[in-house]
């Protein structure tokens, strides 16, 4: 994952964003090292990985920040989203009231970031599709109705997770360039 001599042309800081336990820092761990844990710790402490990838022949460094057990409404600080330039807002398919706090996490996202921010909207977990509580179609349906991107990911099974990722980092260096 990356060459540490490498020349980096670009930094895109992407902010995960969502409620408790729907899978931030398991996404992030899955992007950024290829890993998984089932009893993962709750984040302490703002914390934020990376990865350099190419894009159309330029290094990109994704610097991605996971909120450090912050999810409290209004508890995420302005300076999580000081900068960032993609959002991936998280649920969990299998839990009803994480998908039922997206418009709020919208409305902070919205009312802290920039406008130009790209925004992804994830339903993680659908390896749970038996225990499924959020239909696809109503999550689509929002995203369509906001503007926003919308992939159903498993960090578990690294379904979808380097396509959402990559969906992000190409549209933000298309607006950059
Ligand atoms: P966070 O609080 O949003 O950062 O959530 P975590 O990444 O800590 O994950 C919370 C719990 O959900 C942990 O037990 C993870 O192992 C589990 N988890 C995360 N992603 C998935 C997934 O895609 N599928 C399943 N089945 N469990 C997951
Ligand atoms: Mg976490």
């Amino acid at each position: 994952y990356g060459d540490p001599n490498q020349k980096i042309d670009y930094v895109f800081k992407v902010v995960l964003i969502g409620d408790s336990a729907v899978g931030k820092s398991q996404i992030l761990a899955r992007f950024a090292r290829n890993d998984f844990s089932l009893d993962s710790k709750a984040t302490i402490g703002v914390e934020f990985q990376t990865r350099t990838l190419v894009i159309e022949h330029k290094s990109v460094k994704a610097q991605i920040w996971d909120t450090a057990g912050q999810e409290r409404y209004r508890a995420v600080t302005s300076a999580y989203y000081r900068g960032a330039v993609g959002a991936m807002l998280v649920y969990d398919i299998s839990r009803r009231q994480s998908f039922d706090h997206i418009p709020r996490w919208l409305e902070e996202l919205r009312s802290h970031a920039d406008k130009n921010i790209v925004i992804i909207l994830i339903g993680n977990k659908s390896d749970l599709e038996d225990q499924r509580a959020v239909p696809t179609e109503d999550a689509k349906e929002f995203a369509e109705k906001e503007g926003l991107f919308f992939l159903e990911t498993s960090a578990l099974q690294a379904t979808n997770v380097e396509t959402a990722f990559m969906t992000v980092l190409t549209e933000i260096f298309n607006i950059v360039n």
